[in-house]
């Protein structure tokens, strides 16, 4: 599968002033991928010079029409944007998106030729229930499309984003090796090659030894990914 794919999540962080963060990932890597604001994506494609790959941290389920204030996948294609993340935990919380809702994102995204980030995760209260498999199996069978061509699967769990908290390299392991059998059971052979990320409080100092185990393909990043230079030190770590 290669080696780790390091994705940056800016969340409703970054003006036009942070570009040159950007410019600085782009100068040192081409294989970074970053989610700046809806803002920022023009600007952000122009300054990643096509060396980092610029993404959307939401789109619509429509390609158009009237949704005041929303973005469709199309218009994140236009701009030049290469991939969407689906289902983060902080819409499916804030925004109350529903498993359906996310995979007509994710179809959304497939059809504007994007690749598709599908975010899935426990909360703390499911994971102290025992409940991990039954949540993160339910989203995954809720929330992916038919067709996993170009779709790239992110456990996060919700109580290790933006809290400094993370999941033992074992828990990691086998939620992981969890995710993987399922998405081989349903999807067969393409199963096997769907990357899955993992993203919770990942940092230069953990990177190593979270992206270190088996089926983990890289970390979605959210805190660290604001600065050019623990962004790429995380990318660093994880080689
Ligand atoms: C995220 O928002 O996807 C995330 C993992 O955030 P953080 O790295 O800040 O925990």
């Amino acid at each position: 599968m290669g080696r780790s794919l390091i994705v940056g999540n800016w969340k409703m962080n970054g003006l036009a002033a942070a570009l040159p963060e950007i410019a600085a990932m782009a100068a040192a890597r081409d294989d970074l991928w970053l989610a700046p604001p809806f803002t920022l994506i023009g600007a952000a494609v122009a300054a990643a010079g096509g060396r980092v790959a610029i993404g959307g941290q939401d789109c619509h389920a429509s390609a158009s029409g009237a949704h005041t204030g929303c973005v469709s996948a199309p218009m994140l294609a236009d701009l030049g944007a290469g991939f969407v993340i689906v289902g983060h935990s902080e819409r499916r919380t804030d925004m109350h998106e529903t498993d359906a809702d996310v995979r007509a994102k994710a179809l959304a995204g497939q059809a504007a030729g994007l690749q598709v980030i599908v975010c899935v995760g426990e909360s703390e209260v499911q994971r102290d229930a025992g409940a991990v498999e039954a949540v993160v199996g339910g989203q995954l069978a809720g929330s992916l499309p038919d067709d996993v061509a170009g779709v790239i699967v992110a456990y996060e769990p919700v109580w290790a984003i933006g809290t400094g908290r993370t999941p033992t390299p074992a828990e990691v392991a086998a939620v992981h090796g969890f995710i993987r059998a399922r998405l081989v059971a349903r999807f067969g052979a393409a199963g096997q090659g769907v990357r899955i990320l993992y993203g919770g409080s990942v940092k230069p100092d953990n990177a190593a030894l979270l992206l270190g185990q088996a089926d983990v393909g890289g970390a979605l990043v959210g805190g660290a990914s604001l600065t050019a230079a623990s962004l790429l030190a995380i990318a660093a770590a994880a080689e």
